[in-house]
């Protein structure tokens, strides 16, 4: 099987990267056709089920506090819902805490803009899912203006105050900035016109923000650099290709959870005594 070793690695944001040379076409660290990557894909996807059922397990039998976080952020048609249906479900749904954010209630809007989000963070022993996130408290508020500059100026520093709270209490966050091509996007929602079981995921909004994709691009290139972190650092996903993106999520969380160097829960209880007492009951 081709290697999927050097995808993690390949995607990380480095100081100085240019969102305007991302290629969305790209399959970085990874050298196969779309064949090897499916074939990639569920081995791997095995892989990842079981560091998150030892990831569980953990929690259940000793207590291991440590959770996950995946935050998935990108322009419509992305990919994002692909992610969640493909990559987190291929995992225990039990262990997994997803949370969507769409705009604002009008709840949500009397507090902080992390209040809503500190609500949906995983508990300890869980893979939690943000499908957008805290981040577009500086993506769409900033491009359409839905606060003035100087309430959403200084929320990436206290982004990166509360990703940093987040680690030091033990959570891992994976950022996942997904790229797909101006292209591109009319295409998938081009098929979400042409295919009545896709209605649902058509939102005639999303023809306007196309006419601002400059301004996301711009807005993208800001959260990245001043967000990412040694804590806390941003992958930049190319998602053109569907079956690439996907791998290269499953790899990253991979990568998470094998840095939690897990392994099953030892018995806390007498193994023989218990089977001497189960046989005889
Ligand atoms: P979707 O993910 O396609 O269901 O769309 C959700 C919409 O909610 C997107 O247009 C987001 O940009 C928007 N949204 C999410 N968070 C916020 C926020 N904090 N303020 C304003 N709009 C938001
Ligand atoms: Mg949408």
């Amino acid at each position: 099987m081709t290697s999927t070793s050097e995808i993690a690695e390949a995607l990380r944001f480095r100081a100085g990267d240019k969102v305007a040379d991302i290629d969305p076409e790209g399959t970085p660290g990874f050298r196969g056709s779309k064949s090897d990557g499916a074939a990639a894909q569920s081995d791997r996807s095995a892989r990842l089920a079981e560091l998150q059922e030892m990831l569980y397990a953990n929690w259940k039998a000793a207590e291991d506090s440590r959770s996950v976080l995946l935050v998935l952020q990108g322009m419509d048609a992305a990919g994002k819902g692909g992610i969640v249906k493909h990559v987190v479900g291929a995992v225990n749904p039990m262990g997994v805490r997803y949370t969507a954010f769409g705009k604002p209630t009008p709840e949500e809007l009397e507090h902080d803009f992390l209040w809503r989000i500190r609500r949906a963070l995983p508990p300890p022993g869980h893979i939690g899912v943000f499908d957008r996130s805290h981040y577009e408290d500086v993506l769409i508020v900033r491009v359409h203006n839905l606060v003035p500059p100087e309430v959403w100026g200084p929320r990436y520093d206290e982004i990166n105050a509360f990703e940093r709270e987040l680690v030091d209490g033990g959570t891992t966050l994976v950022k996942v900035a997904m790229f797909i091509s101006l292209e591109e996007q009319k295409k998938q929602l081009l098929e979400r016109l042409d295919d009545p079981t896709k209605y649902w995921k058509y939102n005639p909004g999303d023809v306007d923000e196309r006419s601002k994709w400059p301004q996301y691009q711009e807005a993208y290139q800001a959260v990245l650099d001043r967000t990412s972190t040694d804590y806390a650092p941003w992958h930049v996903v190319p998602c053109n290709r569907r079956w690439y993106s996907r791998l290269a999520v499953t790899e990253l969380l991979i990568r998470a959870l094998e840095s939690f160097d897990l392994s099953y829960p030892a018995a806390d209880f007498d193994i023989a005594a218990e089977r001497k007492r189960l046989l005889s009951s």
